[in-house]
């Protein structure tokens, strides 16, 4: 009789280890796979262009848009949605900037300064949920491929910007068929399409349109993979942008340096935002000078930016701010030549209170309400929305609030 019990427990212990080892039991960890479409400004959904995001933002919750914060840049805005913190906090200012201090120049095109662990002060939600036993995954995201493995996701790839898209896809899908205890459960992926074309030919260009339903087509091709795998139903996806964008003009310039002649001035950025920093004793001069000339500008000194830019507590800030008015554009005299070759189609980094540069917001899946439309969402409350969908403990310095984005979950 006991060899007959001790038989079945092992019995059980063996169907239980394969059960695990299944799968079976996933649904105590979600799915989440966080989808950035750059520059895919808030009303580019609602083009009648886009079947395949129309019909998912239809099942879910569509929010009116996605608040970025300022500036309306790529990095900045990329890095607040995936630590909760204002760029003044995470560290990266613009996607363009000096440290003051030691003169190490954060650019984009270096790729040694961006994956230096260094610039970011920000905790990532890759790195929260890693460490609280979540294995994490990013088919690009900034910030991703920093040179510190442990605050790095589990899977990355180092940023490619040739990648074809339907190699990203099936990167994701590969990383969703692994075995359960290899699956990542948080994953990443990036697509720049929009943002390249709105640059170069402008948001309201037929070019932006037809890249906008290229984006759709690849949106539903990952749809179908989902569906072929036989995750669709269990896999939430958050698809957000990082800004909008609004139409240039070499018609609406504001030479800065052609003003500032005689100064001896530091510049840093142009276009929508510029930081100037001049000698000490050149401070209240050159502020004066911008202000009594303030035409299609606004100019602050670093003590008096407008405390809803949340753009003053870091060091890396100039002493002077300029940030042009929509659709106008602070220039150097290297850049005149740019600007006045005729159509300069868009760009982005403008006040982000302006409704142009507002991304997009649309979640849908087994966590999310259902046909529900809602207004603005914040994009520094996605990182503590990540934490309360994967029950695992914030990083404390946030900027983001759960309270004003939570009721987009179902009860519990
Ligand atoms: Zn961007």
């Amino acid at each position: 009789m006991k060899e007959k019990i001790n038989s079945f427990r092992k019995l059980f212990l063996v169907i239980l280890v394969t059960l695990f080892s299944s799968g079976i039991f996933a649904q105590s960890q979600p799915y989440v796979i966080l989808i950035s479409f750059d520059a895919f400004r808030w009303d580019y959904s609602n083009r009648n262009i886009t079947p395949n995001i129309e019909s998912f933002a239809e099942n879910g919750v569509n929010a009116q848009s996605l608040k970025p914060v300022f500036p309306s840049k790529t990095f900045p805005n990329h890095i607040s949605i995936i630590t909760g913190m204002y760029p003044e906090h995470h560290g990266i200012i613009f996607n363009d900037f000096y440290n003051t201090f030691t003169g190490s120049h954060y650019k984009l095109s270096d790729s040694v300064e961006v994956r230096d662990s260094r610039w970011y002060k920000g905790e990532a939600f890759w790195e929260t949920a890693k460490h609280q036993g979540i294995i994490t995954a990013s088919y690009f995201w900034p910030g991703s491929d920093i040179n510190m493995e442990y605050r790095r996701p589990n899977y990355y790839y180092h940023y490619s910007h040739d990648t074809p898209y339907k190699q990203r896809i099936n990167g994701v899908i590969d990383w969703l068929k692994l075995p359960y205890n290899k699956r990542p459960h948080f994953i990443t992926l990036y697509f720049e399409l929009t943002d390249d074309i709105g640059h170069r030919y402008g948001p309201n260009s037929p070019q932006i349109d037809t890249a906008i339903a290229s984006l759709d087509s690849t949106f539903g091709s990952l749809l179908n993979s989902l569906r072929n795998i036989q995750m669709i139903d269990s896999v939430n996806i958050i698809l957000v942008s990082d800004h909008g964008m609004t139409d240039v003009s070499g018609d609406r310039i504001i030479n800065i340096e052609e003003m500032l002649k005689g100064y001896d001035v530091k510049y840093s950025n142009y276009g929508p935002v510029m930081m100037i920093q001049p000698e000490e004793d050149d401070i209240e001069k050159v502020y004066s000078l911008l202000k009594n000339n303030e035409n299609h500008y606004k100019v602050y000194k670093k003590d008096g930016i407008p405390s809803y830019y949340h753009f003053s507590e870091n060091p890396f800030i100039y002493k002077i701010l300029v940030v042009a008015d929509l659709g106008w554009s602070a220039i150097l005299n290297r850049d005149l030549k740019w600007y006045k070759q005729g159509s300069t189609g868009g760009n982005h980094g403008y006040d982000n209170n302006t409704l142009d540069m507002h991304g997009t917001f649309i979640a849908s899946g087994p966590l999310f309400k259902e046909h529900y439309k809602t207004g603005m969402i914040n994009c520094l409350d996605i990182y503590p929305l990540l934490c309360k969908i994967f029950n695992v403990y914030p990083n404390a310095n946030i900027d983001g609030r759960l309270d004003r984005i939570k009721f987009i979950l179902k009860e519990n």
